[in-house]
């Protein structure tokens, strides 16, 4: 392998970037250079809101994908042999400087991704507080010994960091979910290349990229390469170089990443789609339900992996639950995320807007209700409240992703728990009672990697492990769980007197 093939400085992109839309991010950035897009195709990022270009970035080749995979090889074992606290200070300097960018990284969620305020401020503090726990991570926990049945031995096992870790995410939460596998990554002394989304290459990697060299991150540890998902996708996941494949995204491109990553033997550690469901029992409190549901469904349009995506309410409760989440969705300020006081912004582009009318719409025309909103205007579809739906309708058996709150009505504990098992996902969920231990026996019921009891799906905290079962994925995110991830165990053992063998 060569080295970075650098352009003259002339040509290079701007390298002193300032966080904002129109500052020079037509670059891959590559072992510590900001590598310009050259005879590169480009991606224009679009806002969701006005549909004009914001920027363009460089559409990453495969070979850009193999030139960063050998840099980071290169940059790794010296990066790692760095002092834990020197790791640990850097990604600290960097999560400091996210704070300083808050309100230009808030400008850049409402036009690459259609995030409001709200869902800014959400972010920004997700990506903070895993920073802190991943910085944390660079001096918590270097092996530990082990007593040995051989006389005379010692057993050791040594936490080494697992390499070079490739990592894809999505354009929903995408600098937090970007960082909360970089952050870590570096601080464990492993070195990292990032692939953003095409949709937020800004937000998702380059701005990581930019906190990352500000803070004085060696040259080469962290890579990032914007590119489309299906030109350049198979390529970086099946990869034969990175020990890790850190994947957020749908189940269906997970599947496959994880199948060309496990051929090439790279761990893969996938967080995928999910259909969560939020029980209200017969003896929940309505209104803090329906409070619960609302922010559950609506929030960031409904654009989470752990968003409702389907509501589950005991028939005794439903015809007032659904007036109230109607009243809620039709009360929910709607427009341009710039604009103060808007709570719900536009979908992220057309085709998965007509996903989620296509839902809506072929639901309606099997008998569900449309009791708030069901229209949209461009990419601004309306916050939409189903009543009448069945778990086989289209917009409940599948994960929707969008404002929609599909509300199913059940007579049993056991026929709530059945319904919201009723899915090849496992990700989230929620339910509603004034009987804990009744909550808590539903809640050991649901095949989901999470559940949240008198609250909505929509809970992340840095140091608690994240993740699903099934069709929602494999391996946990965040703290120890992560590292585990990203660092491996070598067993070093010290015969330290003279061992007898049988001959
Ligand atoms: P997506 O799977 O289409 O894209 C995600 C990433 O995969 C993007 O970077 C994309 O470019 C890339 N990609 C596309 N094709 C690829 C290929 N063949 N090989 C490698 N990479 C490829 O997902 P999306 O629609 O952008 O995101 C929404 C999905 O992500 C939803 O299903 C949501 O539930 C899920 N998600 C999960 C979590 C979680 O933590 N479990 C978090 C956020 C989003």
């Amino acid at each position: 392998m060569t080295g970075t093939s650098k352009l003259p400085a002339e040509e290079r992109a701007v390298t002193e970037l300032a966080i904002t839309p129109d500052n020079g991010w037509n670059a891959l950035y590559l072992d510590g250079d900001w590598v310009p897009a050259g005879d590169r195709d480009l991606i224009d990022v679009e806002n969701p809101a006005t549909r004009s270009t914001v920027a363009s970035v460089p559409s990453s080749t495969e070979s850009d994908v193999d030139e960063a995979y050998a840099i980071a090889t290169d940059a790794q074992s010296a990066w790692a042999e760095r002092p834990p606290q020197e790791r640990a200070a850097i990604v600290t300097e960097a999560c400091e400087l996210l704070g300083e960018y808050a309100d230009d990284l808030a400008t850049l969620f409402a036009v690459e991704c259609g995030g409001v305020q709200l869902k800014a401020d959400f972010e920004l503090q997700l990506a903070q507080g895993t920073m802190e726990v991943g910085a944390g991570l660079a001096m918590r926990d270097g092996g530990r010994r082990k007593e040995s049945v051989t006389p005379g031995k010692e057993n050791l096992l040594v936490r080494e960091p697992a390499g070079v870790v490739g990592v894809i995410t999505p354009w929903n939460f995408p600098l937090y979910l970007s960082s909360r596998v970089v952050a870590p990554a570096i601080a464990l002394g492993n070195s990292v290349v990032l692939k953003p989304d095409e949709h937020t290459p800004i937000t998702g990697g380059l701005v990581l990229a930019k906190v990352f060299e500000e803070a004085g991150l060696p040259a080469g540890v962290l890579n990032v390469v914007p590119g489309y998902g299906h030109e350049m996708g198979d390529h970086f996941s099946g990869h034969s170089v990175p020990s890790v494949m850190s994947f957020t995204g749908s189940s269906e491109v997970g599947r496959g990443v994880g199948q060309r990553a496990v051929g090439s033997y790279t761990e893969p550690a996938l967080e995928l789609g999910g259909n969560n469901a939020h029980i209200v029992l017969s003896d929940a409190d309505l209104e803090r339900a329906t409070d619960a549901g609302a922010f559950g469904s609506f929030t960031h349009q409904g654009q989470e992996c752990i968003s409702i995506n389907r509501h589950l309410v005991h028939e005794s409760l439903y015809d007032e639950y659904v007036a109230g989440l109607a009243d809620r969705a039709a009360q929910l300020p709607i427009g341009d995320p710039r604009e103060e006081g808007t709570l719900v912004g536009p979908v992220i582009n057309e085709s998965q807007r007509d996903k989620i009318v296509g839902f809506v719409d072929e639901s309606v025309e099997r008998g569900a209700t449309v009791e708030a909103g069901g229209s949209h205007d461009g990419l601004f579809v309306e916050p939409t409240v189903l009543s009448n739906v069945t778990s086989d309708m289209p917009v409940a058996c599948n994960e929707h992703f969008g404002p929609v709150a599909p509300v199913i009505p059940f007579e049993t504990d056991e026929e709530a728990i059945r319904i919201a098992n009723d899915t090849e996902y496992g990700l989230s969920g929620s339910v509603h009672s004034s009987d804990i231990a009744r909550a808590r026996d539903v809640a050991d019921a649901l095949e989901t990697g999470m559940v949240h009891i008198n609250d909505q799906p929509l809970n992340d905290e840095p140091h608690v492990a994240f993740g699903g079962v099934g069709a929602s994925g494999m391996g946990r995110y965040n703290d120890e769980w992560i590292m585990d991830t990203l660092t491996t165990l070598k067993w070093i053992s010290i015969q330290r007197e003279p061992r007898e063998y049988p001959y």
